[in-house]
């Protein structure tokens, strides 16, 4: 047990050493202050550096004022400077080296938000008379945690703000017990522990909100890919359906008048499929053109499109197919199917298919294309089934440019 539970532990580290080498090797491509390569992370820095740019606007002034006011020695400006600066070299390296990817918050907040609170600790303690005034600062830096906070991880930084409050008022009441009044200092403590509670329960409330509408937002967005992809598919066998495939043909012809590409259109037929529904029932037909259409999924190039163009219709857009190619597609099409087991049929029926080809020719208008293909289509059947045709295109007059 003991063993297994050292093992774990050492997978573990070793999972946690190589995520790191991998942060580090990302940090050696894109050696930038935000990186480039791994947008949450740069968002991440961003509002790193917006609170720390708040921090300096905030701290700066008030470290001068203070300072003119006589309140506070050069000295321990200086101590806080160099503190706060160590901090955030720290929480800098974290974030830039990926360390915070393996952390349950990677944005840091409450971190950020525990050491905002430290400085601001540090600051009351040295501040004495005046600090009142940096009680208002817990809540602003509270406030920062309104992106990621829940209710409950709000009310545990609030506890560790009221916490280090107290701290001060302990170590006030010991080091200048004749410069504060103790009662003044509790009074302020539990205000300071109302207000933050109350903030607690809003920011916890708001980014809930937020975190809900961002979930909303992501589902309404799956949704709508759903919804394209049902409008463009056929239920049934997965293929585009008769609208989209069209729109395809369409759009390839327009490509060919461009570039003058050539394609070419299959146009394939189930043979004899009445028989199947008749003798196995329609479920069992429904059965047989979902195989019927991973079969012909397997013969297809990335390159080409099949839909279903009526029941047991398919048209094939053979993209950049002449129409010797698109014969040698076609025969491997309709051998495949012809040895093809269906099970539901038991052991000795078959299913064929007939195939009429016809490849696009300039200037012609496409639904002459497919008339083609059809009639190539009609010709297969009519010469026993099981078979491909192909259209020979026939020169019209209208056809023939002057
Ligand atoms: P041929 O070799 O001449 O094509 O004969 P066929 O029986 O296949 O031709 P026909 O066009 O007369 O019949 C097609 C049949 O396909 C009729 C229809 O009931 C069936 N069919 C069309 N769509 C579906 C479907 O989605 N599911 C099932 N199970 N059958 C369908
Ligand atoms: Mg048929
Ligand atoms: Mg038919």
């Amino acid at each position: 047990m003991a063993h297994k539970s050292i093992s774990l532990n050492i997978n573990g580290i070793m999972r946690k050493f190589s995520k790191l080498t991998y942060n580090l090797s990302l940090l050696a491509q894109d050696f930038s202050i935000i990186p480039k390569n791994d947008p949450r992370q740069a968002l991440r820095l961003r509002r790193f550096f917006i609170s720390f740019g708040v921090y300096i606007l905030i701290n700066l002034p008030l470290c001068y004022l203070a300072y003119q006011a006589g309140i506070v020695s050069l000295k321990i400006i200086c101590w806080q400077l160099g503190i706060m600066l160590i901090f955030n070299v720290l929480l800098y390296v974290t974030f830039r080296t990926g360390l915070n990817k393996q952390m349950k918050d990677p944005s840091l907040t409450s971190v950020q938000i525990c050491i905002a609170s430290l400085m601001v600790m540090f600051a009351i303690f040295f501040i004495l008379e005046a600090r009142g005034i940096l009680l208002s600062l817990y809540i602003l830096i509270l406030l920062f945690g309104i992106f990621h906070l829940d209710t409950r991880q709000f009310l545990y930084v609030s506890a560790f703000i009221l916490l280090t409050y107290g701290i001060d008022i302990f170590l006030l009441q010991i080091f200048y017990s004749q410069e504060i009044k103790l009662k003044t200092e509790v009074l302020q403590w539990f205000a300071l522990a109302v207000i933050l509670i109350s903030v607690s329960f809003l920011g916890g409330n708001i980014s809930a909100l937020r975190r809900e509408l961002s979930s909303s937002k992501k589902k309404l967005r799956s949704s709508m890919l759903k919804i394209q992809e049902m409008a463009i598919h056929d239920d049934l066998t997965g293929f585009y359906n008769r609208r989209h495939i069209m729109e395809l043909v369409e759009s390839e012809k327009n490509r060919s008048v461009r570039t003058g590409s050539v394609f070419s259109l299959a146009m394939m037929d189930l043979d004899k499929f009445k028989n199947i529904n008749d003798t196995f029932g329609h479920q069992t037909g429904d059965n047989v053109l979902v195989m019927f259409s991973t079969i012909i999924r397997s013969v297809l190039r990335r390159t080409d499109f099949c839909g279903r163009y009526g029941g047991e219709e398919f048209l094939v857009l053979l993209t950049e197919t002449d129409i010797q190619e698109a014969k040698v597609f076609a025969e491997r099409a309709r051998t495949r199917v012809e040895k093809s087991m269906f099970p539901d049929l038991g052991r000795h029926s078959r299913i064929t298919v007939s195939i009429g080809l016809a490849e696009h020719q300039t200037n012609e208008d496409i639904d002459k294309t497919i008339s083609r293909a059809d009639e190539a289509l009609y010709q297969a059947k009519k010469n026993g089934r099981n078979r491909v045709e192909v259209s020979q295109y026939k020169l019209l007059k209208s056809d023939i440019l002057f």
